[in-house]
């Protein structure tokens, strides 16, 4: 049985290091915002090559500050995919704004740059590319666009830690990231956890202050903020866990070469594999016509996936206003996809059998 995925297991060479993390902050007798906390922004600022990193609750959270931050006129409009998780659009309009969905390119699932011009109006601010699965979006073209009508650019990195792109680090890529620790991500923590990183030294001042009630100084509240803080604890755990995420997405780039260069089977369409080592693979997503056939297929044979995800935002019961909207690409990647294991738990032999699984499939 190879589950799609077990935490335990990808955990399990942490385990020492997180137990001793743990350890120091409950003897330290300080929770929330101190020693912890400052060091991992320093180390994953420096990880992602930008002059700041703010830690939050949450990727979502790390999302809706960035857009409450620029304090962008109410029903102001963000560009989104119309292919993302649902959290990408749960920023835009719980920061008042309305989202735009863009739709994606079919081969890279990745926001198309030719489709984005046309979704610019006067009330445009900001695009909110998200570098999904783990691969980062045609930034050239997007900061191009960008510069070119005055709008801000901000990453939903929450896929993408340790990512490449032209030799830059995903989250240092726009005008401000947002990251989720999420346990399931490249680098996950043991429960909430995100960040912001940004090079702009204004806006991550504003940022500190919106995570903590509006607060830079106890009992004083110069904005009404929220509370939306990183916690020593997970905060202690990514520090122990950062060093390792580079050899981590090593292993997943090895096990998605094994994947691209063992599935041939012809009604499979397999993730683009020309950037193989800059991408950080955090889901290996392959379509098929019939995708929950190939699901049930595996799964009959002791093989776990999963559907990253099955309704596009749009078509969300959550976002009715939008149902009426016909984005076909992203109808159609949201019926055709599935996600197969993928995480540095999982060997060789274990990645050759899903291959040869899947070969197998009569369909
Ligand atoms: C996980 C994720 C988020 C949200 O992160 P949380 O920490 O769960 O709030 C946002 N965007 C994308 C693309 C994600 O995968």
């Amino acid at each position: 049985m190879i589950p799609f995925l077990d935490l335990g297991a990808v955990n399990a060479p942490h385990a020492e290091r997180i137990s001793r993390a743990v350890q120091r902050v409950i003897r330290s007798g300080w929770y929330i915002l101190g020693n912890e906390v400052t060091s991992f922004e320093a180390a994953f600022a420096e990880y992602c090559g930008t002059r700041h990193c703010i830690g939050v609750a949450n990727g979502l959270e790390a999302l809706t500050l960035v857009l409450k931050a620029w304090d962008f006129p109410a029903g102001s409009e963000v560009i989104v995919p119309s292919n993302t998780y649902i959290a990408t659009v749960l920023a835009v309009t719980h920061a008042g704004l309305v989202p735009v969905f863009a739709e994606p390119d079919l081969t890279s699932y990745l926001l198309d740059p030719t489709k984005l011009e046309a979704a610019i109006t006067s009330r445009t601010k900001a695009i909110l590319p998200v570098h999904l699965y783990g691969r980062c979006c045609d930034m050239e073209a997007i900061n191009a666009l960008s510069r070119q009508y005055g709008l801000k650019v901000l990453e939903d990195a929450a896929q993408a830690h340790g990512a490449v792109y032209q030799g830059r680090q995903a989250g240092n890529l726009g005008d401000a990231a947002g990251f989720s620790f999420y346990p399931s991500k490249n680098l996950g923590a043991l429960g909430d956890a995100g960040a912001i990183t940004t090079n702009d030294s204004v806006l991550a001042d504003r940022l500190r202050y919106l995570r903590n009630y509006g607060s830079g100084h106890k009992y004083r509240n110069d904005y009404t903020g929220y509370n939306s803080r990183l916690d020593e604890i997970q905060a202690a755990i990514l520090t122990e866990k950062l060093p390792l995420l580079d050899e981590e997405n090593a292993r997943r780039r090895q096990l998605a070469g094994q994947y691209l260069a063992g599935i041939t089977h012809s009604d499979i369409t397999l993730p683009p594999s020309d950037r193989v080592s800059d991408d950080s693979w955090h889901l290996f997503v392959v379509r098929h016509p019939q995708r929950d056939g190939v699901r049930n297929y595996l799964r009959e044979r002791g093989i776990g996936t999963d559907v990253h995800y099955p309704i596009p935002p749009h078509q969300q019961p959550a976002y009715a206003e939008y149902g009426h909207l016909s984005l076909p690409v992203a109808e159609q990647l949201h019926r055709e996809i599935v996600s197969l294991p993928l995480n540095s738990a999982l060997t060789d032999t274990q990645i050759q059998y899903i291959v040869d699984t899947i070969n197998g499939y009569p369909g």
